[in-house]
């Protein structure tokens, strides 16, 4: 059975990383702000921090794109047609919790620019250190951790944990 086990990122550590991103976006882009694109469900949590330590001006969006079941992505992404078409013409800072195989980003990048975004640049908090199977590059990263399975922050196994405040390891443990 899976179930969250050891702590890999604490609340305080993911806070203040997350202020810290936010003070190296706001430093890039100045008082030309983006448009936030946060990816649900994951990016909910992070992009809400993100958006607390950022001008009052700063705009979001939300869309909701999934490629995973269980605990590996199935390879198809769902939900582009979540993506607003009022975004022509825009610079977009696309907000996502994790990079893995880079499927989601690649397709969610490609999506905007034929949509008219005028720039897309990538923000995550967490980058798997594994082979992209689509290349991606994240202009901004918060962590980047091994090749675990982590929930918590925003992030799900089948729905659930995305409440804890810390990042947890799914681990392996024996039935009771
Ligand atoms: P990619 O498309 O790059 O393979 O995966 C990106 C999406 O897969 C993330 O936005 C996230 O929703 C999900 N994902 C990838 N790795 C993990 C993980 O370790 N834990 C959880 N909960 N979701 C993950
Ligand atoms: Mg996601």
């Amino acid at each position: 059975m899976l179930q969250p086990g050891r702590t890999l990122l604490s609340s305080p550590r993911i806070q203040s990383r997350v202020a810290e991103m936010a003070s190296e976006i706001r430093g890039h882009y100045g008082a030309e702000l983006p448009v936030l694109l946060g990816l649900m469900n994951g990016a909910l949590f992070f992009l809400s921090d993100l958006m607390r330590n950022l001008p009052p001006e700063a705009e979001f969006q939300c869309s909701v794109v999934g490629s995973y079941e269980g605990t590996a992505s199935s390879g198809r992404l769902q939900g582009l047609d979540t993506i607003g078409e009022n975004l022509r013409g825009r610079r977009i800072l696309i907000v996502d919790d994790i990079l893995d195989t880079g499927l989601t980003l690649s397709k969610v990048d490609e999506r905007l620019l034929e949509l008219g975004a005028e720039e897309v640049k990538i923000c995550v908090l967490l980058s798997k250190r594994v082979p992209r199977r689509m290349e991606v590059t994240a202009d901004w990263v918060g962590f980047e951790i091994e090749n675990e399975f982590v929930v918590g922050y925003g992030l799900d196994h089948n729905g659930r944990y995305r409440s804890f405040e810390d990042i947890r390891v799914l681990d392996e443990v024996a039935d009771k």
